[in-house]
């Protein structure tokens, strides 16, 4: 692959990240992404909002893979199955994206609700990893880190103003939200999809690291080699040798 992965590298991501959750590995991907200064620096990437994480992956994945994404799903019409390849660009934030260390604050909007002017920022990585689970409570707790501030202040707000939150979030970080426009080639359904960029890119290294330890132990196998001799030998070398061990 990958100008600035090497493969002994894309192993060890992969290594640390398959006992993770999905959060946890979004966050182990975007400090790959940042490379190692990034991470002496502390966990700057946790702080992006959601927007710049995305921009940091994609950008990553370009590198890596380049900028067609293959992705599949069934039409929710016909049940047909769907094979299409999506471009990065199509996902990537309008906003340019943050540059690893100069972030700016997340960006903020606010709006006047049941007397008060509530003050909201935009959802980070961060935000994500501290509010385990899926359900109703770890929403009203994910949308109560938003908020930055009420006036007059005022303790935990009503489940109406966070949904209000809610419903700004995606205006204050345009490319938060993924989706892709789909179109059923066999009854014409359109519907848009939402695609999630760390979650595919960590199929991506998942499958790539896969098929790497396949090759290394059929060459070890084969020729004696250790993991290290294999990683050491290129792509089209290894395609060689396996092709003439049989
Ligand atoms: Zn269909």
């Amino acid at each position: 692959m990958v100008a600035e992965l090497t493969e002994a590298q894309l192993l060890s991501v992969w290594e640390s990240g398959s006992g993770q959750g999905p959060r946890d590995r979004a966050l182990l991907l975007a400090r790959t992404a940042a490379g190692d200064a990034e991470t002496a620096a502390g966990d700057g990437v946790a702080d992006l909002t959601l927007a710049g994480l995305h921009a940091l992956l994609l950008g990553f994945r370009e590198r890596a893979f380049g900028s067609s994404l293959p992705c599949a799903a069934d039409c929710p019409a016909c049940g047909e199955p769907l094979e299409v390849a999506v471009e990065t660009a199509e996902l990537r934030p309008p906003a340019p994206a943050a540059v690893p260390g100069a972030r700016p604050a997340p960006p903020t909007g606010s709006f006047r609700a049941g007397g008060r002017d509530v003050t909201y920022r935009a959802l980070t990585l961060r935000d994500l990893l501290a509010v385990a689970g899926g359900g109703r409570d770890s929403r009203r707790a994910l949308l109560q880190r938003c908020v930055v501030g009420t006036s007059p202040e005022a303790g935990p707000l009503p489940g109406r103003v966070l949904e209000e939150v809610a419903r700004r979030l995606p205006g204050v970080d345009p490319g938060a939200e993924t989706t892709v426009a789909l179109e059923c080639p066999g009854c014409g359904h359109t519907w848009s999809a939402e695609l999630d960029v760390a979650g595919h890119l960590w199929a991506e290294i998942e499958g790539y690291a896969r098929r790497l330890l396949y090759e290394v132990h059929a060459l070890a196998r084969a020729y004696g080699w250790t993991e290290q001799d294999v990683l050491a030998v290129s792509p089209a070398r290894r395609r060689f040798y396996l092709e003439a061990a049989g």
